[in-house]
């Protein structure tokens, strides 16, 4: 199943049902170790005191979020699935935050088919094959449909 890649940090898309979910900001509800590196479901303040879970490290969590000046995560799995994808919809974003605002001519270099579903006009439109602008609870679920009904 191709991915859903998010630069949202909270859960609504876990919440609402989707799988397959890559979060390349991160995740408000984890605790990343910067010396083990894994992840941990945390619901709390992190504070020096709290050891990691995996490898029981002191003063080593920290939330499992990019700051800014960080690169964002899983870009060599966006990539891949960019690659397997044929199709590329951008859902809901300014267009203008590098690198996901590059992703669309990616796919466009790619031959993949890009649609733009936006409540307005986002900074990089004009490289969108189809653009269509509403409130994404309504134009999501019109073009889906339209979709279901084209294949
Ligand atoms: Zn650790």
């Amino acid at each position: 199943m191709n991915p859903l890649v998010t630069q949202n940090i909270d859960d609504l898309h876990e919440r609402a049902g989707s799988m397959n979910v890559i979060h390349m900001h991160g995740e408000l509800l984890k605790a990343r170790c910067v010396a083990c590196n894994r992840l941990t479901l945390w619901r709390r303040d992190i504070s020096a005191a709290d050891a990691c879970p995996a490898c029981g490290r002191a003063n080593a969590l920290r939330p499992h979020i990019v700051w800014f000046g960080e690169m964002p995560l899983y870009l060599k799995e966006i990539f891949a699935a960019l690659n397997e994808a044929d199709m590329f919809v951008s859902i809901g974003t300014s267009g203008s935050v590098y690198p996901a605002a590059g992703f669309v001519a990616e796919a466009r270099a790619l031959g993949i088919r890009t649609f733009e579903i936006n409540l307005e006009r986002s900074d990089n439109a004009d490289e969108f094959d189809e653009t269509r602008y509403g409130r994404a609870s309504e134009a999501v679920p019109d073009w889906v449909a339209e979709i279901l009904m084209s294949s």
